[in-house]
């Protein structure tokens, strides 16, 4: 492991000029928490730009119409913490509770589980079901992208050298609706997950979304649920639907964790599982 230079700017605009003008490997900082796995795995880096002193991405927002933005710097113990987060969306902060251990979430982001593009990281299923978005910045402005397709596989994704995300943004729910989080893994207390689940289910429309992960090379919003729960559905026979539309897009591994057939099985559980928590008594 190596890193030639560090840096610690101060503003956005200051990281992307770093960026921009240094040569070789640069790779950004914000936790540190997966950044040190890779670092004591052999990655070297010319040029380290720790985001953790610009003051703007440490902070949290709402509109007024309910969405928020959550500033980069952020960290998943923060996200725990915050009330109106709990309310509005549970399924965050459920994922963001089963991160690592108390140690991990002081320091980790959501940014960073993001960025780092594990098939298993929890905060992506229910940003992917929520209809996040991510907001981008690089030397010519700022934009926004979903956050679907901006994992492209394994450890990748679709930013580019000069480029740093510096928020994420999660639209209003619709008035009434409900959303959860779950996740099935091998041991009690730490552990990554085997598969993890989020949905979203608005009992007036009768629109569900759901994301899975830990199941294929990237976390995936499954489509085509519009008929998923049709008037009169009972949860169980939603949960059967659900299952049944999200299995053809998995494609699970056999690993250390578990096998691949295991790992179908409990994604249609958690669908089932899912369905019945959001649709029963609130
Ligand atoms: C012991 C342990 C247990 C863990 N358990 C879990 C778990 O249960 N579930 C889970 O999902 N994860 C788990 N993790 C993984 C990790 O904690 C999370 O992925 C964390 O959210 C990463 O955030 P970070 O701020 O520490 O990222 P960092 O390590 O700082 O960065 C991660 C990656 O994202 C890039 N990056 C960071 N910020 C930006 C930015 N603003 N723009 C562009 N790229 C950026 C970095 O360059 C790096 O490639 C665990 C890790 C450890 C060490």
């Amino acid at each position: 492991m190596a890193i030639s230079r560090y840096s610690r700017p101060t503003s956005v605009a200051q990281a992307c000029a770093l960026l921009s003008d240094a040569p070789g490997r640069t790779a950004l900082l914000t936790g540190g928490t997966d950044m040190a796995v890779s670092l004591r795995s052999g990655r070297d880096v010319d040029l380290m730009v720790d985001l953790k002193r610009i003051p703007e991405l440490h902070t949290l927002g709402w509109s007024d119409e309910g969405e928020l933005t959550i500033g980069a710097c952020m960290t998943l113990r923060e996200i725990c913490e915050s009330t109106p987060i709990r309310e509005r969306f549970p399924a965050l902060t459920e994922a963001a509770e089963v991160v690592g251990s108390y140690q991990i979430r002081c320091r980790a982001t959501i940014t960073g589980n993001l960025c780092n593009a594990s098939p298993c990281a929890d905060t992506i299923p229910p940003l992917l079901a929520l209809g996040a978005r991510i907001r981008i910045t690089d030397p010519s402005g700022e934009r926004e992208e979903p956050l679907d397709g901006f994992i492209t596989h394994v450890k990748k994704t679709r930013l580019k050298p000069s480029e740093v995300v510096t928020a994420v943004i999660v639209p209003p729910p619709p008035p009434g609706s409900r959303n959860a989080f779950m996740r099935i893994q091998r041991l009690r207390g730490h552990d990554l997950a085997l598969v993890n689940a989020a949905a979203t289910f608005n009992p007036k429309t009768r629109a569900f979304t759901l994301a899975v992960g830990s199941v294929a090379p990237t976390p995936l919003l499954i489509p085509d649920l519009d008929d998923a729960c049709p008037s009169g559905a009972t949860p169980d026979e939603v949960g059967e639907r659900l299952a049944e539309r999200t299995l053809p897009h998995i494609s699970p591994i056999d690993d250390v964790r578990a096998s691949a057939e295991y790992r179908r099985d409990m994604t249609a559980l958690l669908c089932r599982r899912l369905a019945r928590r959001l649709m029963g008594n609130p």
